[in-house]
């Protein structure tokens, strides 16, 4: 079972993957999608892991293998129902992550009404940065984070801009489908997503270099 790391060394194993989409007005914009009124939702399965240190293979069935910098939450204490309130108390710890998506897939798939898996659950699609441990972080809800690509800025991302809360969307999917230790959620990318390249390196940092983590593409 794969584990995600945290700062302080400790591993914690992974549950559930869960991914929140469009929850930046600007990225849904980007890609002429609504704004959702509920959180939408989709999941990766564990085995789409990738840690910092292992480099990011595209897969050869696909032309366009976006970049989706996003702040991750990792759950330390599961519920059903959690209030919104009690929320951040269940989370364990905070990463970066890069959610890559094979953008020609997705559109394809958005056109037929089809899922998101192929396009967002191949090997590799959710590269993970260590996790710091949450009493580090004063104030998750006004984290800022970012995406330098070959060293030039693509993504900035500001919490306090989400259209759904990291509250709110703890609550939300704890009375949906239930949250355990070692679910990790993807809270969704800002705007400035782009295609990977051959021999891109990617740096991610949260709060401006609270924590740091760097990937390339093989
Ligand atoms: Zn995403």
């Amino acid at each position: 079972m794969p584990a995600i790391r945290f700062t302080d060394g400790n591993p914690l194993p992974v549950a559930n993957i869960f991914c929140i989409g469009r929850n930046f007005a600007a990225h849904a914009a980007e890609l002429n999608n609504p704004l959702e009124p509920e959180p939408l939702v989709f999941i990766k399965p564990t085995s789409a892991i990738l840690q910092e240190g292992q480099a990011i293979v595209l897969p050869a069935w696909s032309t366009d293998i976006h970049h989706e910098c996003e702040l991750v939450l990792a759950i330390g204490k599961g519920g059903n129902d959690i209030s919104a309130d009690a929320a951040l108390d269940h989370v364990a710890g905070y990463g970066l992550g890069l959610d890559l998506t094979a953008r020609d897939l997705q559109t394809q798939a958005k056109q037929k009404g089809l899922p998101w898996a192929l396009s967002k659950g191949f090997p590799g699609s959710a590269c993970l940065s260590q996790f710091l441990p949450a009493s580090k972080l004063v104030a998750p809800s006004a984290s800022q984070f970012s995406l330098k690509v070959n060293g030039v800025q693509r993504q900035q991302g500001d919490c306090q801009l989400m259209l759904h809360t990291l509250p709110h969307i703890i609550a939300y999917l704890s009375s949906r489908f239930g949250l355990q230790s070692g679910d990790l959620v993807f809270t969704g990318t800002p705007a400035g997503v782009a295609a990977l390249h051959s021999g891109d390196v990617l740096e991610l940092s949260l709060n401006e270099g609270q924590l740091v983590a760097r990937f390339s593409v093989a």
